[in-house]
């Protein structure tokens, strides 16, 4: 475990905000401290795991689901308005997305450190361990989906992913929503905090300050998600009413064939809708753009 200082201001003047523990995979029963900087309002897992110990959090017999038409579509509709050329994916995983963009004509390429990264390969994209690895002045868009919140320093990079850009190249970014009416209502038992795999819960405010820190400047916020609308609420009332003691998460494996959760969806649904349009919604997705 260490102790770190706020990753946006360098302050160590920090509050605790709530306990935790990590509800989704119980890969331990170990409560987890989030803070929040007194002087810029970022709101960090601290102490947390290590880059090394955060290893065992990410379980390697969860079978994820196939990304679904629609989700690639809404990622689409994000995207296909900015500048079309190079495209770097962080986090791309089996490379379902970027397979789905070089189809429209995109060179694509991806960064995947888990052996995910075979998969994408074989998918004809250009695939490395770490953005480290790519030149600078070199895409046109780079995005990250749901990203940010897991690694341990993303001002470090930020900044990194700031020279891979072109100048006026686009950065998509999309993360929970600290300040939504999802968090302040379900608090330690919200779904989307994820802990210990999510490091960082950033707020509309926090993200525009660290992109413009970086030399990005924010062009829109999306606050709602079609692909996230309804997990956070059903998720995080299960996480409250059934405290299974094996770690199996039969309904998120299975969501697709589920009756039961298929109604919740329906009831949910406008709920979300609601909530985004009050600027609250559970994810943000935001378009910035090198300066
Ligand atoms: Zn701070």
């Amino acid at each position: 475990m260490e102790s770190v200082t706020c990753n946006l201001c360098g302050s160590n003047n920090l509050k605790p905000v709530l306990k935790t523990k990590d509800y989704r995979f119980q890969i331990d029963n170990k409560l987890f401290q989030i803070v929040k900087c007194k002087n810029c309002d970022l709101k960090f897992l601290n102490p947390r795991p290590n880059e090394k110990e955060i290893k065992k959090y990410y379980p390697d017999d969860i079978k994820w689901e196939k990304e679904e038409p629609k989700v690639q579509n809404e990622k689409y509709s994000i995207i296909k308005n900015l500048k079309k050329g190079k495209i770097l994916d962080i986090g791309c995983a089996k490379g379902e997305f970027l397979s789905f963009l070089k189809n429209k004509g995109y060179d694509v390429y991806g960064v995947e450190p888990s052996a995910d990264s075979k998969i994408a390969e074989k998918k004809g994209i250009k695939v490395k361990n770490s953005i480290s690895d790519f030149k600078k002045n070199f895409f046109d868009i780079i995005t990250m989906w749901q990203v940010i919140e897991h690694l341990h320093n993303p001002n470090e990079t930020l900044k990194k992913i700031n020279h891979l850009l072109k100048k006026d190249g686009n950065l998509v970014i999309s993360t929970l929503n600290m300040e939504s009416s999802e968090a302040k209502f379900f608090k330690k038992h919200w779904f989307h905090l994820d802990i210990p795999r999510h490091l960082y819960f950033f707020s509309p405010k926090t993200l525009k300050k660290l992109l413009q820190k970086n030399g990005f400047k924010i062009i829109k916020i999306k606050h709602f998600s079609k692909q996230h609308s309804h997990a956070g609420i059903i998720f995080s009332l299960k996480n409250i009413l059934i405290n299974p003691k094996s770690r199996k998460t039969k309904i998120e494996e299975n969501k697709g064939k589920n009756h039961l959760f298929t109604l919740c969806k329906l009831v949910v649904y406008p709920l979300s809708v609601f909530q985004a349009t009050l600027k609250k919604g559970p994810i943000i997705t935001i378009v910035a753009k090198k300066l």
